[in-house]
């Protein structure tokens, strides 16, 4: 019998992998250590996941064990300490300019109005200015925004504020929209107002998602997959698919026997663990 070096499985696993093309991310034995003057912490640890073009993928876990670190690998943000990424047939090497970013809090300009907080986006990519127009009117009338372009964001709700971050994350159109705990800080019925238009706004526009939530119903209700995260150091525990055709109204979802059985099936995986984040 051959043994198979550890490099040879990598090899293998790497991104002449049949599918490596056509995956939107690919993350390949990733693992990310922590070195601070007090402690040494491993993040995550033998992180493999392919997320296909298109797919809606959440990621829940106990607190601290590494769902925002795995997002910033993702965006070229962070350096994993071993392992690779790829996003779309391309290593990671850095940040990329073909991801959106939507973080827990909208971290808007307060000085901005909601649409040049949106147009914010095209110049930092300076994107041609009749363009970034037209794609800001179209995701301000997509989100419900129409009539508060010209607010400050002290004048928007909290879920005004989140559309606002939603459309700038969405502007130049990334074909990965990656999204830390967007609603987290909302009302739960906001939070459902949006979970239902981030579903109709992912299927409009065939961009893939990689969704970090605290919520099982929320993850449920918009992922194609949820990857369970086990507690630091992280990986992932089990993937679950969920099995729910694309087109999700609310409470009709909430009733279906697999919306009960993926959220059971989570429940019980991060039943034993500490609490969600
Ligand atoms: P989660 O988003 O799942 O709550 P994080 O990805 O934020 O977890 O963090 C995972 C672990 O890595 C935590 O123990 C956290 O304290 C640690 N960590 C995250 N970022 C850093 C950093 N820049 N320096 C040192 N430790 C970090
Ligand atoms: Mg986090």
């Amino acid at each position: 019998m051959k043994i198979i070096s550890e490099d040879e499985t990598a090899a293998k696993a790497g991104p002449a992998g049949d599918d490596a093309d056509t995956a939107a991310v690919r993350i390949d034995d990733v693992a990310v250590r922590f070195r601070t003057k007090k402690r040494d912490v491993t993040a995550l640890h033998k992180v493999s996941l392919d997320i296909g073009m298109g797919e809606f993928v959440a990621i829940v876990g106990p607190s601290g064990c590494g769902k925002s670190t795995l997002l910033k690998l993702i965006a070229g943000l962070l350096k994993p300490s071993g392992g690779g990424l790829w996003l779309r047939g391309e290593k990671v090497t850095g940040p990329r300019p073909d991801i959106g970013y939507v973080f827990q809090r909208a971290a808007l300009l307060e000085w901005r109005t909601a649409r040049r907080n949106i147009l914010l986006q095209a110049e930092m990519r300076k994107m041609p200015a009749g363009q970034a127009r037209e794609r800001a009117d179209r995701l301000i009338e997509m989100t419900g925004l129409r009539g508060f372009e010209d607010a400050h964001p002290h004048e928007l709700s909290g879920g005004m504020q989140q559309r606002v971050a939603l459309c700038r994350a969405l502007l130049h159109e990334p074909p990965v929209l990656l999204m830390d705990e967007p609603f987290g800080a909302l009302d739960a019925l906001t939070r459902e107002q949006m979970n239902v238009e981030l579903n109709r706004i992912w299927r409009e526009t065939g961009t893939t998602v990689v969704l970090v939530t605290h919520s099982i119903a929320e993850a449920v209700y918009l992922a194609d997959r949820v990857v369970v995260m086990s507690p630091r150091p992280g990986t992932v525990e089990e993937i679950i698919d969920v099995g729910l055709p694309a087109e999700r109204d609310y409470s009709a979802t909430m009733a279906r026997p697999e919306f009960a059985r993926a959220t059971g099936r989570i429940r019980e995986l991060l039943g034993a663990g500490p609490a969600l984040d």
